[in-house]
């Protein structure tokens, strides 16, 4: 999915407890498309278990021990490591000898800055990073007054088609790895941490790219963000919010992880014969089948479920589908979901624009009288294409001089 303007709302709800149902999703594209062998990203310390970690060092002749520091300098420290191993010699309870030489083989650049971006005042930075074959990819900081929040990128493009959606038009050009993911959340904490901002506590898997279509890495990615330091970044689960078009064998193997992440559903339409056309992979897995698993997760985790609806004029924004929308909800329970109806951003050149003030209020009149809470969702970041649907990193992988725009 992509990106928000700020994190849905979720929340407990009650209910049984659902069966998970694990499997492998299926009839969407998960790989490469660019034709050329993928060459694996470097490995690095934050995707490795503690136990990988400490094998690793051992690897390269150093103690065991070694491994716990430089995770406390990870993700505690906020160290980050240069091309030419800056920051490394910041690390003074290593050896001096080991310090450059661990950080090259556990700390590598994986993430390269290329353009920032800044709007709302400088409270909304994008950030589009080169990764190590010259992929692109977006994340999006934003501080809000209660809450610093991150938008991360699952995957470079994305394969799922949605016709309104920047990112989709470019297809996907590969997964991310995990470290990949992972370092998107670090370098927010990082710059958080240089001007002496309130800490990262919110992360949305909303940037480019369908989370669950790269199911493993964004798990490994989730559970180091979410494990104490020095494990991980030490984050509350709740503050993790997932999204997906509806890739039901992954919402359900999602369901039973354990874990109370929040899952954003981009519905987009209630009925088969648009969201067919919205997003396409609505042929495979129809409205029913993805709410019938959203009310699963919902039940399975205790966490209300986000329904993503991206209002177009003329297109989705009718209030017949408003109480569609509503009786497909209803019909499922109550307390389980909430609906948030974002704004439509433009896309260059799209035929696709948002809906009419009055017509957007009336559709959430529709859905909060029939009992659905509902909050229309502010869009960080228009000014930019850091906004919902706007992600596209620019084609380009040539370095630009960052903005020098911070706060
Ligand atoms: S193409 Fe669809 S799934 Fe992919 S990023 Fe865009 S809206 Fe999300």
């Amino acid at each position: 999915m992509t990106l928000p303007g700020s994190e849905p709302v979720g929340g407990p709800v009650g209910g049984p407890v659902g069966r998970a149902v694990g499997g492998p999703v299926r009839g969407v594209v998960t790989g490469p498309v660019t034709g050329r062998r993928p060459v694996r990203p470097p490995r690095h310390l934050a995707e490795l278990t503690e136990a990988e970690r400490v094998e690793a060092v051992v690897a390269l002749g150093e103690k065991g021990f070694r491994a716990r520091q430089l995770a406390v300098h990870y993700f505690e420290h906020l160290v980050g490591i240069g091309p030419e191993g800056e920051g490394a010699e910041g690390m003074t309870d290593l050896p001096a000898a080991s310090r450059t030489r661990l950080a090259a083989a556990l700390l590598p650049v994986l993430l390269t800055g290329v353009r920032e971006l800044t709007c709302d005042a400088g409270q909304t930075v994008k950030t589009v990073w080169r990764l190590h074959d010259g992929a692109l990819v977006e994340s999006v900081l934003m501080r809000y007054p209660d809450r610093v929040t991150v938008c991360a990128s699952s995957q470079a493009g994305c394969g799922m088609g949605c016709p309104f959606c920047a990112t989709g038009q470019a297809g996907l050009t590969r997964n991310l790895s995990a470290a990949e993911i992972i370092e998107q959340v670090m370098a927010a904490a990082r710059v958080q941490a240089g001007v002496g901002g309130p800490r990262v506590g919110n992360v949305v898997f909303m940037g480019m790219g369908e989370p669950l279509a790269n199911y493993r890495p964004l798990l490994v990615a989730v559970r180091a963000l979410t494990s104490p330091s020095p494990a991980g970044l030490g984050l509350s689960a709740r503050g993790l919010t997932v999204s997906t078009v509806g890739l039901v064998p992954a919402m359900d193997r999602l369901a039973g992880e354990g874990l109370p992440l929040t899952l954003a559903l981009s519905l987009h339409a209630p009925d088969d014969d648009l969201r067919d056309e919205l997003v396409p992979v609505n042929t495979r897995w129809p409205v029913r089948e993805v709410l019938d698993a959203a009310r699963r997760y919902a039940g399975s985790t205790g966490r209300r479920v986000s329904i993503e609806y991206a209002l177009i004029r003329d297109v989705n924004d009718h209030p017949w589908r408003a109480r569609a929308l509503a009786g497909e909800l209803n019909r499922r329970g109550r307390g389980w979901v909430h609906v948030n109806p974002i704004p439509l951003n433009p896309t260059p050149g799209s035929r696709w624009t948002a809906s009419n003030p009055d017509v957007e209020s009336e559709f959430v009149t529709i859905l909060r009288e029939a009992g659905i809470p509902t909050t229309i969702r502010d869009t960080r970041g228009r000014e930019i294409d850091g906004a919902c649907g706007q992600l596209a990193a620019g084609g380009t992988d040539r370095p630009q001089a960052l903005a020098q725009s911070r706060p």
